[in-house]
């Protein structure tokens, strides 16, 4: 017996498959991929497990799913319910070639104001594919009984009946398990975060969900110089670096001569004169020089250097006004 358990990475997921790992079934980790969420916590989880990963990259299918959410959005931009339901309906669909027979999952009754009250756990079933083949070991026991259960493949009086959004239980049961390292809850999706959220809405009125574009979304400070000129400043080296990877075809990257230090800045869109100079005087505003000096920017096309132009450094009000 064989089953594939949604792993996020966070503690239920965790505690979800090593339940069923205790009674003697092999248990696969499946993870779900796309800009907004990405597998590192699921590989630390299944190292943990000591149990498989799969990785599952289902950009393109979410993307059409965000542009009308059945069950709309939470706080921010996340639209859990049509989230969870997509993601158990994807997993099914790939029960067969695993040779597995049930799902597991996490969630815990009313642990979350949307996506986990009763109802919010029924429209999740409603969305995925077979709900008899969903086991949910936390609270298993406050739900009514799943396949798995009624089959006997799985024991159900060694689940559990958590609900609510207290953590102790599960903390008890992750010390019973000698589980120490964890991610604190709500950790890992950038749909939830409030900043990132109103740089998507931002993004949805002008270039739509286009992958490479949601990607710039998680690095740096963003501006809106014209409806379809954008451009993106890194707040660190880090940051510096993730923009000049993301720089693609048609992407101009700015950067202070090398004596000068300032962030990479990625100019994305059709920049016309004044289009450039304000592209230009928004990097230079994060330079290393005083407010009004001039300093000297390097535009580059790819690997490619296009020309180096002059700028001032503008005061700080005069480009926030742009700043996403
Ligand atoms: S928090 Fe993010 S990953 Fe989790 S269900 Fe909601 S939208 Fe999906």
């Amino acid at each position: 017996m064989k089953a594939l358990s949604l792993l996020s990475g966070g503690l239920d997921s965790i505690l979800a498959a090593r339940t069923v790992m205790e009674q003697g079934i092999e248990v696969i980790g499946l993870c779900f991929v796309t800009p907004f969420f990405g597998p590192e916590p699921a590989r630390k989880a299944a190292g943990q497990l000591g149990i498989k990963l799969i990785e599952h990259d289902f950009t393109g299918d979410y993307f059409e799913m965000m542009k009308n959410p059945r069950y709309g959005f939470g706080g921010n931009m996340n639209p859990c319910i049509d989230c969870h339901g997509m993601m158990l309906r994807t997993a099914h669909g790939l029960l067969e070639k695993h040779e597995a027979s049930f799902l597991i999952t996490g969630e815990v009754l009313g642990e979350r104001p949307m996506s986990q009250t009763k109802g919010g756990l029924n429209a999740v079933l409603k969305l995925s594919a077979d709900r008899d083949l969903i086991l949910r070991p936390l609270s298993a026991k406050l739900l009514a009984p799943s396949k798995p259960e009624r089959e006997g493949w799985v024991d159900r009086e060694k689940l559990y009946d958590f609900s609510g959004r207290g953590r102790k239980r599960q903390e008890e049961l992750a010390k019973k398990f000698g589980i120490k390292d964890y991610p604190q809850p709500a950790g890992g999706c950038l749909l939830t975060e409030p900043n990132y959220s109103t740089r998507l809405k931002e993004l949805l009125k002008h270039e739509g969900l286009v992958r490479r574009d949601v990607e710039l979304l998680a690095a740096g400070r963003h501006f809106r110089i014209a409806p379809d000129l954008k451009l993106a400043v890194g707040r660190n080296k880090a940051e510096n670096e993730v923009l000049l990877k993301l720089a693609g075809e048609g992407d101009l990257v700015i950067r202070p001569d090398h004596h000068i230090k300032g962030p990479v800045g990625l100019l994305r869109g059709r920049p016309d004169e004044a289009g450039l100079a304000l592209a230009l005087q928004i990097v230079a505003r994060y330079c290393d020089v005083k407010i009004d000096e001039k300093l000297s920017l390097n535009i580059y096309s790819g690997k490619d250097q296009m020309k180096t132009q002059e700028t001032m450094k503008p005061a700080e009000q005069e480009v926030n006004g742009y700043m996403i």
